[in-house]
């Protein structure tokens, strides 16, 4: 693969990257039900623990999963608090809502900058079901549109402002056929990425 290549050069030519392992320096950002279904709100697990089909396909392409905490239990707490008669969507939407995501995306911005800055390829991006107020991801004329998640769209704004563009898609598993879909494309994409040797 021509980033492990492009270490052995650097490393012949005496730049130091510390010593070679076993990494795969490749991950994706995943949403943190994707692993953990107890973030999710009352009513919304699909699993009784997490989404193990796109464990198994990560492990199977050494892909290391970069999980990203859950934005609605960050705003809200895990009893997603919020005004009488408000819906979740409007309480995310909110200036407060907005300004919690905005912060999680610059936290997260700042993990992945890190790994990337270590020579590691960010893959994709993987959020959530279409209507979730967090993590929807609804692909617009040029980037998330405004039917996204409010994280989405914070993560994707902080990202670009730093030159990172990776790809953005939702992991439906609210619907098997959806999310059969949704992991055949994550798929291709990994079989792209290790084809690159
Ligand atoms: S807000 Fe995102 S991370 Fe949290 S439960 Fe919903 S989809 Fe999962």
């Amino acid at each position: 693969m021509l980033q492990k290549s492009l270490r052995a050069i650097t490393n012949l030519l005496g730049v130091s990257h510390g010593p070679t392992d076993e990494r795969s320096h490749r991950f994706v950002a995943v949403i943190e039900c994707a692993l953990n279904q107890n973030a999710r709100d009352a009513g919304a697990a699909r699993f009784p623990d997490m989404n193990f089909a796109l464990l198994e396909l990560c492990h199977r392409y050494g892909v290391g999963m970069l999980q990203m905490p859950c934005p609605e239990v960050t705003a809200l707490g895990p009893e997603r608090k919020r005004l009488p008669g408000q819906s979740l969507r409007a309480a995310m939407d909110s200036e407060a809502g907005r300004c919690s995501c905005r912060s999680l995306a610059w936290e997260v911005s700042n993990t992945i900058e890190t790994y990337l800055a270590r020579d590691c390829e960010l893959i994709a991006v993987l959020g959530g079901n279409p209507r979730s107020p967090g993590c929807a991801v609804h692909q617009g004329k040029d980037g998330l549109c405004e039917e996204s998640g409010v994280f989405m769209q914070a993560l994707q704004a902080e990202l670009r402002r730093r030159q990172c563009n990776p790809a953005f898609r939702g992991m439906r598993d609210h619907d098997p056929e959806l999310l059969r879909e949704d992991l055949a494309w994550f798929e291709e994409r990994l079989e792209a990425v290790a084809s690159r040797k």
